[in-house]
């Protein structure tokens, strides 16, 4: 962890202790510009329990990109890691961008 990335935490932290001491203050101020009602309303209309099932079964399914094109489909097409190149020759580097495979 760099001094950066832990100044960012320190200061992350710092206001979030703040908000937390202030959640009245800030509920008030959340409801007086119609936030909640907005949220209501787009609760009411658009988050039905089938979008939920769909939006969980689509985080379900998807995969890491990487994975699915590293692997190797019957061991014939490889794919370079950089560029997504179908290798067809059994060489060590890619013929679109030159890099190591
Ligand atoms: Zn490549």
């Amino acid at each position: 962890m760099t001094l950066g990335l832990r100044k960012i935490v320190l200061l992350t932290l710092i206001g979030f202790v703040f908000l937390m001491a202030n959640i009245v203050v800030v509920a008030n101020w959340v409801s007086e510009f119609g936030v909640s009602e907005f949220a209501q309303n787009i609760k009411n209309n658009y988050l039905t329990g089938t979008a939920i099932t769909i939006i969980v079964a689509l985080l379900i399914l998807l995969v890491n990109p990487k994975r699915t094109s590293g692997s190797k489909v019957a061991g014939l097409v490889r794919r370079c890691p950089v560029c997504d190149h179908v290798l067809f020759s059994r060489g060590s580097y890619c013929s679109g961008c030159g890099s190591k495979v």
